[in-house]
């Protein structure tokens, strides 16, 4: 069966001779899908709607190898990887296609935790992922209010990724689903801060993206998000999931409070995530640092 991985991901594993500015400590894996999404989001290179190739995943290209081989590395030396993530991709039968990548690398002999990144689906399926060894599942929301869930073309709504958010939480426990949302789309950020607030309120996590503009989607010529901005988010985030009240974060905003420590400013999602310049060059600026000894020493890139 063919899959995409991540470059750093082949890189890791001896699949790849390419250099890497920074190791990945998770195995990024992509359904491989010819047509791509049936998705129509606006902002990624995988959707219908995006001319771009379908080896891109945010800047990150994906090439596609044969998953068995990639299995078998694995099982025998996983060198820095910690962590399987499967990112899956909507069309027919992309349900069924990721049990089949899920029990091959169990099979293979794979014992490493995975996460499955996936738009809404049923508590069923939840439970088979569950034994196949998946422990953190990624809830592809993207967009901070339901007004921009609708304009990028999301293909669920607002209130259905909740659903599925406190699904995961119930199948899964408190802090295994991982909210991704991307500040940079066109929210403000006290709409970002209400909606990450609101993951924390129904015992989930976020994972922190950066718009990236992606040449051949149709938001190509959007900009990035402004870095000191994104530090706030950054700063917010840390403070909710340590239990800080929405009030007191926005109070902190409100009087220019909002500064995050370096720990913060580390690629945020499930345990061993760090997506290495997913959302940047390696020249920067870095808007998530892949390990907190390149965040301390990067003191100064807007924190
Ligand atoms: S937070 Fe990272 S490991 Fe977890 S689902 Fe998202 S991309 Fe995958």
């Amino acid at each position: 069966m063919r899959i995409r991985a991540s470059l750093g991901t082949l890189a890791a594993l001896g699949m790849s001779r390419v250099r890497v500015a920074a190791e990945t400590t998770t195995a990024y894996l992509l359904q491989a899908q010819e047509a791509g999404c049936l998705g129509s989001c606006t902002f990624c290179p995988q959707s219908r709607v995006s001319q771009s190739s379908k080896e891109l995943l945010s800047r990150v290209e994906w090439p596609e190898v044969e998953l068995e081989e990639l299995a078998r590395r694995l099982a025998a030396d996983p060198g820095p990887i910690r962590r399987v993530c499967l990112q899956t991709v909507m069309s027919e039968g992309f349900e069924e296609g990721a049990l089949e990548i899920l029990s091959t690398l169990r099979e293979a002999g794979v014992g490493l935790p995975i996460s499955v990144a996936i738009t809404p689906v049923e508590e069923s399926l939840l439970e088979l992922f569950r034994v196949l060894g998946v422990t953190h599942i990624g809830v592809g929301l993207d967009a901070a209010t339901p007004e921009l869930v609708e304009k990028v073309g999301k293909p669920f709504s607002w209130g259905e990724y909740w659903d599925f958010t406190e699904r995961v939480v119930r199948v899964f426990g408190p802090r295994r689903a991982l909210v991704h949302l991307i500040f940079g789309l066109g929210e403000t950020e006290e709409e970002f801060i209400r909606a990450m607030a609101w993951a924390y309120r129904v015992k989930a996590d976020v994972a922190l993206f950066a718009f990236t503009p992606v040449p051949g989607t149709p938001m190509a010529s959007n900009p990035p998000p402004d870095l000191g901005a994104y530090r706030r988010m950054q700063a917010a985030r840390h403070l909710l999931s340590r239990g800080a009240s929405l009030d007191e974060v926005l109070e902190r905003l409100r009087k220019g409070e909002l500064r995050p420590p370096p720990e913060a400013t580390v690629t945020s999602g499930c345990p061993w995530c760090n997506r290495p310049f997913y959302n940047e060059r390696p020249s920067g600026p870095i808007y998530n640092f892949p390990s907190l000894e390149m965040a301390l020493s990067a003191k100064g890139e807007g924190i």
